[in-house]
């Protein structure tokens, strides 16, 4: 197949770049043996890095902390940039800044205001107040992620219905100098995925998966070949609000019986306080209290997660039916309950057909380390894709 030789360069480098961010100080040799390609071709492809600044090679700090020979590793040079994450959460907002290679220099969270414009306001002042904090460190990109379908590139929210917001230009309202990326938070948690994936060694053949991030709604995020899948119209892995029921439960989204109305933690705290005293029902119960009852003993709490397994069973067995990808990431608060949910969705999913057909898996991700995390790395991964 003709490779053309102005596109494999830009995605050697890149893929070279998160090599080292996840290895380093990583010696040339592991990197060509990681990427696959022979030494020589590493000397070309860093040879601009190091020029521009964006790498450096061996550090006096490196060499002074071992005996004997200094090894001789390539480091992402962080000490002149940082960069933002922002969880746009439904309930809460989380703004940190990491340096380029992922060390988080500051971090807050606040409640997120009820109308977008003043929650962009926040965040804007908080941005500004850590950037006045480092003034020796220039900001290089902020990553935003939204619990709803977004236009990346132009850094636009298109919808977020348990916010009620709709068609947000996130990046114009900012105003920020710096390149915005406004990304949907499944897909954020599935970019953080693939970071600690390759943390732990692997490369572009660290499989292709799917992220079922399940908290108050349900989002979905694919990886294909090492990179995430948006689709074509930006919408793809808007799972959550696909038909599961039909004329079920009503939806902030329109629809009747979405999938999240049925398997998300928010769902299932929702099915268990309404079989509960409704006069019990000012006390806030959140989907940790379910478990803990469930652990306790509590027949009906866990009746209630075995449903809200089943559910999602049945759910990732029609997402693998339908995008082919077998190997499915939980994530999110839905996590909390895995000992209860697992049995029932391993269920649901072998009962189905593509179940039957084909090898998948099912694991437990994070409950909610990808929030400000999958932020981050989006903004990272913007970072490494442009320097
Ligand atoms: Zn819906």
């Amino acid at each position: 197949m003709a490779k053309l030789p102005n596109v494999v360069p830009t995605q050697t480098t890149r893929e070279l770049l998160r090599i080292v961010r996840a290895a380093q100080p990583i010696p040339r040799v592991a990197v060509a043996r990681r990427l696959g390609v022979h030494r020589r071709r590493i000397t070309v492809l860093v040879k601009p890095l190091l020029d521009s600044g964006v790498l450096r090679e061996g550090t006096p700090e490196q060499s002074a902390r071992r005996v004997g020979r200094p090894p001789i590793g390539l480091s992402l040079r962080a000490e002149n940039h940082f960069l933002v994450g922002v969880n746009l959460g439904v309930s809460q907002t989380q703004v940190g800044g990491a340096t380029v290679d992922g060390r988080v220099i500051f971090e807050e969270t606040f409640e997120t205001p009820r109308d977008p414009e003043t929650a962009i306001a926040q965040i804007r002042s908080s941005i500004h107040r850590h950037q006045r904090d480092l003034p020796d460190r220039e900001l290089t990109v902020v990553g935003i992620s939204v619990a709803g379908p977004t236009d990346a590139d132009e850094g636009r929210l298109l919808y977020a219905p348990h916010q009620g917001w709709r068609d947000v230009p996130v990046a114009k309202m900012l105003g920020l100098k710096v390149p915005v990326i406004v990304e949907n938070n499944a897909t954020a948690a599935a970019i953080y995925e693939l970071q600690r994936r390759r943390h732990r060694g692997a490369t572009r053949t660290a499989g292709d998966f799917v992220l079922v991030r399940a908290g108050t709604g349900i989002g979905v995020g694919l990886v294909v070949g090492g990179e995430v899948f948006r689709g074509a119209t930006d919408i793809a892995g808007e799972f959550g609000h696909m038909t599961i029921v039909a004329g079920g439960k009503s939806c902030p989204c329109g629809n009747l019986g979405c999938w999240e109305r049925y398997a998300s933690a928010a769902s299932a705290v929702e099915l268990y306080r309404g079989e509960t005293n409704r006069a019990r029902h000012n006390s806030p119960l959140r989907f940790i209290d379910l478990v803990a009852r469930a652990n306790a003993g509590e027949r009906r709490a866990q009746v209630t997660l075995d449903r809200a397994g089943t559910h999602l069973g049945i759910g990732i067995g029609n997402v693998i039916c339908g995008l082919g990808v077998p190997h499915v990431i939980l994530s999110g608060d839905l996590v909390h309950g895995w000992k209860f949910i697992e049995a029932p969705a391993r269920t649901a999913i072998a009962r189905s057909l593509c179940g039957r057909l084909s090898e998948w898996s099912l694991v437990a991700g994070e409950t909610h380390g990808s929030e400000l995390g999958g932020a981050l790395e989006v903004a990272i991964e913007h970072y490494l894709l442009t320097v």
